[in-house]
């Protein structure tokens, strides 16, 4: 299948340089689609090397054909397993009810692939394995962001400036990016009040990956489909979940909720945030004891989980309205931070830099007015998108996760007497675009349910749009 005029686009591709701030799964995935669009970049992560940290990573049908464009499918499929359910359980182990994917409705059929669950470590690992090392700096704290009418200047914890012409932030729900734009904003006075307040934050989490384990104790691990085992601890405000990866490994997480909504400002919550491995030995023995569908405790997943890789990390939830300003551009968790029960953290992050790519490759002059002009675009097309993620993973994680008779009968009702057509509403609504990458070939996209055409992205140069006469 032909790209959308493919020639055309390539033609209007400017010599400009872009840098992007942090490799986590957004940044770089912007590293490839720029490498395939032929446009010149830098990425900066603060790590000296790429965060092992972290558990699994749900990839849905929505961006698989971009893998698949990318020729990166049959590594997906060789590092993934397929979601085969969610078993919701009491913390006797007895089931509440079970969310499959194969029925009432098959997601394979329906939309040509399931959601491929995989290790984050091994979906960085891949990703990052498709950018030419001299473009990824690791060790690049960035610490400060300034920006001019003829581009923008970067400086790093180890001292080191960068320029560049435009500056894209997929560094993460504490955005270094974002405090140093709305810092810049706020002095001015051209910050929405909503983006100042404080993140919320209701869920702490421990998460790990442990090395293989033995299949023969449980025939599960080695199953083609990783079977999800949600488990509701009432007693201890705090759910569990174990995830079947490939290679017999079961990537773990317990999710502690807080009854009332704590706030923090943003200072305070960087301090207490991050996916950092050093307070999480500390929560883990809280929940060693906990049972599990594997015929051992979590305490003994958590042995087997290499020392040093579990992490302890906040769950906050937040939409942000400032996007852009200027050269600088926000994408992912650093304007949609999502919780993770939706699974749409990595997924809505790929869309977001697939969407301003496709809009960079038109880009028609390297001035600010033009630049803003392809950032609203960018905005337009993502922020509803990204409002709905926010606030759908607050309402799964009530779903999920909270005590009370209300919330039982929700559960078991979701669980056990959801209609095929609900099913197939819901599902088709995340399936209605499955984008890909606008300035190389476009590959055919499975299932019997076909996403609508891709509407080229377009956004209007500045020198083009009729504005208002202005006065004086
Ligand atoms: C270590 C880690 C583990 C995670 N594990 C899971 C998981 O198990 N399950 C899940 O659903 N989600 C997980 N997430 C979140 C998930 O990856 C994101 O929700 C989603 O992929 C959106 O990604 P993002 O690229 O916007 O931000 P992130 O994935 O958060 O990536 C941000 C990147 O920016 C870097 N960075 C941050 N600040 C700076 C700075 N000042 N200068 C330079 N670089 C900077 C970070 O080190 C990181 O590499 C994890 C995130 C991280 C960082």
């Amino acid at each position: 299948m032909a790209s959308l005029d493919n020639d055309d686009t390539k033609a209007a591709i400017l010599d400009c340089h872009i840098c992007i701030v942090g490799a986590g799964i957004g940044g770089l995935m912007m590293g490839i689609l720029l490498e395939r669009a032929d446009i010149k970049y830098t990425i900066l992560e603060k790590h000296p090397f790429h965060n092992p940290l972290g558990s699994a990573i749900c990839l849905e049908p929505s961006v698989q054909p971009l893998f698949r464009q990318l020729g990166l499918m049959d590594e997906i499929h060789r590092l993934s397993k397929p979601f085969g359910a969610m078993v919701f359980r009491e913390d006797n182990l007895d089931i509440i009810g079970i969310f499959s994917a194969q029925t009432p409705l098959n997601i394979n059929d329906r939309y040509g692939g399931y959601n491929r669950i995989i290790a984050r470590r091994d979906l960085c690992a891949l990703l990052a394995a498709q950018i030419p090392k001299e473009k990824i700096k690791f060790g690049k704290r960035v610490l400060e962001v300034r920006q001019n009418a003829g581009e923008v200047i970067i400086r790093c914890s180890d001292n080191s400036v960068h320029h560049a012409d435009i500056l894209v932030g997929c560094d993460g729900a504490y955005s270094a990016v974002r405090q140093g734009l709305y810092a810049d904003l706020s002095a001015k006075g051209d910050l929405p009040k909503q983006d100042n307040a404080p993140m919320g934050y209701q869920y702490d989490c421990l998460v790990g990956v442990t090395d293989p384990m033995d299949p023969s104790k449980n025939p599960s691990l080695a199953g083609k489909f990783s079977e999800f085992q949600t488990i509701l601890a009432k007693n201890a405000d705090c759910s569990y979940w174990c995830i079947p990866l490939v290679g017999n490994r079961i990537s773990w997480m317990v999710v502690k909720f807080h009854n009332k909504g704590r706030k923090y400002a943003e200072d305070q919550l960087f301090k207490h945030s991050g996916w950092g491995a050093e307070a999480a030995e500390l929560m883990s023995y809280e929940f060693r004891e906990f049972i599990t569908t594997y015929g051992c405790e979590l305490g003994e997943l958590m042995d087997n989980t290499p020392k040093g890789s579990m992490a302890k990390v906040m769950l906050e939830e937040k939409f942000y309205k400032t996007w852009y300003k200027g050269r600088v551009v926000l994408t992912g968790d650093a304007v949609h931070k999502v919780l993770p029960f939706g699974g749409q953290g990595a997924n809505q992050c790929i869309h977001d830099v697939l969407a301003l790519t496709n809009l960079l490759v038109q880009l028609k002059s390297n001035t600010v007015p033009d630049i803003e002009e392809l950032f609203e675009s960018y905005f337009k097309a993502r922020s509803p998108i990204g409002r709905t993620v926010v606030n759908m993973s607050s309402r799964v994680g009530n779903l999920m996760n909270r005590k009370g008779m209300m919330n039982d009968i929700i559960r078991k009702v979701a669980l056990r007497h959801m209609p095929r057509w609900l099913s197939q509403i819901i599902n088709d609504k995340w399936s209605y675009d499955r984008p890909q990458l606008e300035c190389i070939p476009f590959v055919q996209v499975p299932g019997e349910f076909q996403p609508r055409p891709q509407k080229r992205s377009v956004y209007v140069p500045a020198s083009l749009v009729e504005r208002e006469p202005t006065c004086g």
